[in-house]
């Protein structure tokens, strides 16, 4: 899919020079960004507050304070899109990044278009949603379609409620990942106008029961225990997370 380079400025907070020199001249070359690039938290929210930028990429692993403090630091007094670097295996640090603010996480080690696609993902929530900006959403079997809000499995209309897309939604924009309830509330209730409330659990529940051939060992839509959920594409798992508990 060819999409026209974003461009901005961006700040990228790294401190490991190979990868900060990569993910620098990839963005700027593939998708016209101005990368600043800065090697410290404590400097990176200096610059933050001197300087906005359109978005940043956040490491967790920093000398001095880490990239949780930098998201907290920079959450008190900014909006701006934030996309954090893990290290890989570390599934509750990545909810923790989100839970204090970041919109998302590329797991490291990841490629460079991994977390282009994820930048992107970040400006066009950041611009709205608004315009014809419509996408289509593939996971596995699963096809959304954000500009009609239609839902098909196997090429089969599924009828899904206000609640029910904007919960797949959020999930289908991540696949592979895990959202926390919290998280996606968070997500969910930026893609609608109606109140969305916090019975997520039932939800999915039902959204199980329109998706899965058997909801109680569901293939798609996966509970991470003590984590929250995650849309996986149904193809045998290379998650070698617990076994799901239909909840
Ligand atoms: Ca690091």
């Amino acid at each position: 899919m060819a999409a026209a380079a974003t461009g901005g400025v961006l700040l990228l907070v790294e401190d490991e020079d190979a990868i900060g020199r990569l993910v620098k001249a990839y963005l700027e070359q593939q998708d016209g960004w101005t990368v600043v690039w800065i090697k410290t938290g404590e400097e990176a929210v200096a610059e933050l507050r001197r300087h906005p930028v359109r978005l940043v990429v956040l490491d967790i692993g920093l000398p001095g304070i880490d990239g949780f403090e930098v998201c907290r630091q920079m959450r008190a007094h900014s909006k701006v899109p934030i996309v954090m670097l893990t290290a890989r295996d570390e599934e509750p640090d990545r909810v923790a990044g989100l839970e204090l603010g970041a919109d998302d996480y590329v797991a490291k080690p990841f490629s460079s278009r991994e977390l282009l696609a994820r930048i992107r993902a970040q400006v066009r929530r950041a611009r709205g949603g608004s315009g014809p900006r419509a996408e289509a959403l593939a996971v596995g079997p699963l096809r959304i379609d954000t500009g009609s809000r239609s839902v098909t499995l196997r090429n089969r209309p599924i009828n899904v409620t206000t609640y029910e897309f904007a919960l797949l939604r959020a999930l289908a924009e991540r696949p592979g990942r895990v959202l926390s309830r919290e998280q996606i509330l968070d997500l969910a209730r930026g893609s609608t106008e109606e109140t969305f409330d916090r019975s997520i659990d039932v939800h999915v529940s039902r959204l199980r029961q329109k998706l899965e051939s058997d909801p109680r060992h569901p293939s798609l839509l996966k509970t991470i225990r003590g984590l929250g959920y995650m849309l996986v594409d149904g193809t045998p798992a290379t998650h070698s997370g617990e076994p799901d508990e239909g909840d």
